[in-house]
């Protein structure tokens, strides 16, 4: 055995040790320290010929990579839509690493078992209970696998395979959707549907929630063509929710697959004064419901729900004399785009177990709050205006006088630099404008008070 791999075996507890008292340092810095760093990063070093084995190399990321780290863990990161860990989250990820199980199927181990049971969790959580479920890396692949089930359903309905013959039996499908997420096109573009299936359907005015009337409009000239419809449970500028019971209704008229993109929106599901948003959800085909953002997992973490399996392992199954034949409960290497697999069902399992539907509740009606209460400082803010009103955890808005780009990006930027929080910049309905989106287990009132001096100032 190498030197310093011989080494680190001898002294693994101590290393783990090490490593468990820095993490706890970075953690316990994580609320004050400055959220967007301010150090560039280094220059890039050759390879290593030696090494300088585990406690070197802890020492070396220390210096030269942690100051250019982010707090984006923290409870002032409001970019994008980004949760941090939770305690048991980060316990059972630790964990997930610490037995390194491949979750390719159930010869070896309880893990996929384990897997399946947290699946269940999250239907109870989401109320998605008609449905069967699969770990993904994120709400972008959990998209993508839900939109090539319905590609293979479209081909089904033509009378065609597409994980046979490829897409170019199928012609061109129609995807339908209000106000898309940019990577239901990344997911278009994989699947070799190409970005240009989609047709953009008008909103409600003033709203980001298609107009059903003109979906179905839509739908109907297609003339019985199968059709994919994606449907938003939670948009990603003003959170806001297509009326999911009235497309599913659709389905009684038209023929076409119904996709919920419930990435983050899927979590209103856990507070009863906001669950309506999400009524309807049981009845879509496939949803997409993220878990490194509100359930606050560490990334990277989604779940793919489907009630068509057999067309799922029609696309995603790999065959092979040394796997098990697909069953009635499918090994999850017939599920998902990977093969070998990382039990990223563990921190998911772990925040469950430890807090529970109650817990987790606790935590997105806090946010939903926090973001009320930031959107009621702005709109009393002259020189700031909401952009829509604060549905659920993101607020939206921009400058009151000349909203140019330029400018909304220098307050952006002024909001970084001080250290007090990070937003990013959007463009709502042709306006630029900012966002600040709550979904951090740690955020409080204190935090709210932060952030809105820091925009005051800027
Ligand atoms: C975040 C998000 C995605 C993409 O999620 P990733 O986890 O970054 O892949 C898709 N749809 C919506 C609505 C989102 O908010």
């Amino acid at each position: 055995m190498h030197q310093e791999l011989a080494g680190d075996l001898a002294r693994l507890p101590e290393l783990l040790d090490g490593a468990r008292r820095y993490a706890t340092e970075v953690l316990s810095g994580l609320a004050d320290r400055p959220v967007v760093a301010a150090a560039e990063p280094p220059e890039p070093a050759p390879l290593p010929e030696r090494g300088t084995g585990a406690d070197g190399a802890l020492a070396q990321f220390r210096d030269r990579w942690a100051p250019g780290f982010s707090a984006s863990a923290g409870p002032r990161y409001l970019g994008a839509v980004t949760g941090g860990a939770t305690p048991a989250s980060l316990t059972g990820d630790w964990l997930t690493s610490t037995f390194d199980q491949n979750v390719v199927t159930d010869l070896d181990s309880a893990a996929a078992a384990l897997e399946r049971e947290s699946v269940g969790w999250l239907r109870e959580l989401f109320g998605v209970r008609s449905h069967e479920g699969a770990f993904v890396s994120g709400a972008t692949m959990s998209n993508f696998v839900g939109l090539a089930i319905a590609r293979e359903w479209v081909g089904e309905r033509l009378g065609v395979s597409v994980a046979q013959d490829g897409v170019a039996a199928l012609g061109n499908v129609p995807v339908l959707s209000g106000s898309p997420h940019s990577s239901v096109y990344k997911a278009l573009s994989m699947l070799g549907m190409g970005r240009g299936c989609m047709r953009e359907v008008p909103t409600l005015a003033g709203r980001e929630a298609v107009d059903v009337d003109l979906l179905a409009a839509e739908l109907a000239a297609l003339d019985g063509r199968p059709a994919i419809v994606v449907a938003n449970a939670g948009t990603v500028n003003t959170v806001d929710f297509d009326d999911l019971r009235a497309i599913a209704e659709l389905r009684r008229r038209f023929p076409f697959w119904l996709h919920v993109d419930a990435a983050f929106g899927g979590f209103a599901a856990l507070s009863p004064r906001h669950a309506e948003l999400v009524a309807g959800l049981d009845e879509a085909d496939s949803v997409c419901a993220d878990l490194h953002k509100w359930l606050n997992v560490p990334y990277d973490s989604a779940v793919q729900f489907t009630r068509r399996r057999d067309l799922q392992t029609r696309v995603f199954r790999n065959a092979a004399a040394y796997l098990s034949p697909i069953t009635e409960e499918p090994d999850f290497v017939h599920l998902t785009p990977e093969n070998s697999r990382r039990l990223r069902a563990l921190p998911a399992w772990f925040t469950l177990a430890a807090y529970g539907r109650q817990g987790h509740r606790e935590i997105v009606e806090r946010d939903i709050a926090l973001a009320r209460e930031l959107g009621d400082r702005i709109a009393g803010m002259p020189h700031l205006r909401l952009l829509a009103p604060v549905r659920l955890n993101v607020v939206c808005f921009t400058l009151a006088d000349d909203p140019a780009t330029e400018r909304v990006g220098a307050l952006a930027r002024s909001v970084a630099g001080s250290g007090e929080a990070f937003l990013t910049p959007t463009v709502y309905k042709g306006t630029p404008g900012l966002r600040a989106a709550f979904s951090n287990w740690r955020t409080t009132g204190a935090d709210v008070g932060r952030i809105a001096a820091a925009l005051r100032a800027g």
